[in-house]
């Protein structure tokens, strides 16, 4: 099978909504989506780890059908959902469902991830790891690893942050961006994608955290997108609908061309740099000449200053100067500079200062 994350898209977008709520509620989700923000796959959750009981716990097995109903009407469309348990896996391979993600509260369970990685193997399904709630890469990295050796070739991780008690910063999770940098280190050729709605548990950081996230080199990113993200039963602050996933992705695509306009910027000053180098070097050779002349005007007992000379150079430069384009004023002043330099230069030779 085509490798999902491995292609040449870039970013990877996934967009959907953090719980499937209803059958109407999923089927607008796409559709809003299908319309102003097409995405490379829909996030929808089936099953939801909560931190405290009582609260919205997803809608199983039912909410799979409403995603084959959805897949049979738009067959290229990729969906992907949580998994925390094997049966989890059984039943997403049961359905229409393209790849699974491990949470964050799952990913650091080394016995959980060994129990999903024995439910993926041999599957085709693709898989993606949230980075753990705690911040240690090493055990992303097995989770990671426990996913790859049990045979699943399309692999991403996905980084969430992480929680900090009272840390003092706006954001649900703390990026600490240094984490994943790190762990992209470790796995050059693991697809890293960032997931900012559980970062920023705000709608108001999204943009901030994409636009570092790109700037870092992701791959991609998973957003979540709501119908109607005032009614949204599960994080409801930090879900956008998808007219408002259009004008993120429109300010990052902006983004990326500034990041271009940076690469000609740089591209244009190493020029003036290599062309400074030579001036500089002219300057230095020209200065030299200087010091012979002083040195035969001495044995010629002549002034170090030769005004018919200066004025007849002058003359010269500020006509060659003009004929290639430039101003005769910054020209004049240009000279002015130069020639006082390597009148200085010459007198501090005659008078045996140098
Ligand atoms: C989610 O993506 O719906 C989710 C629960 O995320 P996390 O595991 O990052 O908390
Ligand atoms: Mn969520």
């Amino acid at each position: 099978m085509h490798p999902i994350f491995h292609s040449e898209s870039k970013p990877f977008v996934i967009a959907g909504p953090c719980s499937v709520e209803s059958r109407k509620q999923l089927h607008d989700c796409v559709t809003s989506l299908e319309t102003a923000a097409p995405v490379d796959m829909v996030r929808c959750g089936i099953w939801k780890p909560r931190t405290r009981p009582g609260g919205f716990e997803g809608l199983g097995e039912p909410a799979l059908s409403w995603v084959d109903e959805l897949h049979e009407r738009h067959p290229s469309l990729r969906f992907c959902c949580e998994v925390a348990r094997p049966e989890h896996v059984e039943l997403c391979l049961n359905h229409h469902i393209d790849a699974v993600w491990i949470g964050a509260r799952t990913s650091g369970n080394p016995f959980s991830v060994g129990e999903l990685a024995q439910a993926l193997r041999g599957s085709s399904l693709a898989v993606m790891v949230k980075n753990p709630i705690a911040a240690d890469v090493s055990l992303w990295q097995g989770a990671i690893e426990r996913v790859l050796q049990a045979g699943v070739s399309d692999v991403a991780a996905i980084h969430r942050g992480f929680h900090l008690y009272h840390d003092g910063v706006p954001y649900r999770n703390k990026p600490l961006w240094e984490v994943p940098v790190e762990l992209r280190r470790r796995m050059p050729d693991l697809p890293l994608l960032c997931d900012p709605s559980h970062m920023g548990g705000h709608r108001r950081y999204l943009e901030a955290l994409m636009l570092t996230a790109a700037d870092l080199g992701y791959d991609g990113y998973m957003i979540e997108v709501h119908p109607h993200p005032a009614e949204a039963l599960t994080d409801r602050e930090q879900q956008i609908d998808a007219t408002g996933l259009r004008h993120l992705l429109e300010r990052l695509a902006l983004h990326r061309q500034e990041g271009d306009a940076d690469i000609r910027l740089n591209i244009l000053r190493q020029q003036i740099d290599a062309i400074d180098e030579r001036l500089i070097q002219a300057m230095g050779d020209r200065m030299e000449i200087s010091r012979k002349i002083a040195q035969m005007k001495q044995a010629c007992h002549m002034a170090a200053y030769q005004p018919q000379r200066w004025e007849a150079l002058m003359r010269e430069r500020i006509a060659a100067a003009r004929a290639a384009g430039l101003d005769a004023g910054f020209m004049r002043t240009l000279y002015e500079t130069i020639h006082a330099e390597s009148i200085r230069i010459q007198e501090d030779i005659m008078n045996n200062k140098q």
